[in-house]
């Protein structure tokens, strides 16, 4: 039996978006079994010398073990500090082609849902129209925009990262590649 995995507002299925797996793995800030180990991204100032387990990061400790953060920067909206610092430390991160970063939203942290491309940003013409409005604001020619925003693939690069707002729900995303 594995226990369930603490709850994170900010990252609320890391299961299925990859950052957790089920893994026999002991944790090396708690040095417990505990049936899930995190896989994303960890910036330490001492790196963790082996997995860390999910409840480590859900309460602090393993970024207060290690000075660690699980998320590269955060975008958009002011919000309170407290937000930055849930975000930074007690929420597990994710990988994608460039450090990984936040999407902040009427003056909160958005939850992220997982790596997208063109094919399930279908499902979300909202998070597709913010991506459009911002590169129109790079000065990009509108024809290399929708060739790009259409190239973009949940599994190879260009890659999205959807995000949902948790005051008005509305969808989010930013994309990278390397
Ligand atoms: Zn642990
Ligand atoms: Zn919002």
């Amino acid at each position: 039996m594995t226990e369930p995995l603490p709850g994170f507002p900010y990252h609320p299925d890391p299961l299925a978006t990859g950052s957790v797996v089920a893994a026999d793995a002991v944790c090396a800030c708690c040095g417990k079994a505990r049936g899930h180990v995190y896989v994303g991204p960890v910036y330490a100032v001492e790196e963790p010398g082996g997995r860390l387990c999910p409840w480590c990061i859900a309460d602090g400790s393993a970024a207060a073990t290690y000075e660690a953060q699980f998320c590269g920067g955060a975008v958009g909206d002011d919000v309170p500090r407290e937000v930055l610092s849930a975000i930074a430390e007690r929420t597990p991160g994710f990988s994608g082609w460039q450090e990984a970063q936040w999407l902040l939203h009427c003056g909160d942290g958005a939850a992220f849902l997982g790596r997208v491309g063109a094919a399930e940003l279908a499902d979300h013409p909202d998070a597709v129209e913010a991506m459009r409005q911002e590169m129109s604001g790079w000065g990009r020619p509108a024809e290399r925009t929708e060739h790009y925003l259409g190239a973009l693939d949940k599994d190879d690069q260009p890659t999205a990262y959807l995000f949902r707002c948790r005051v008005c729900a509305a969808h989010l995303a930013y994309s990278d590649f390397t």
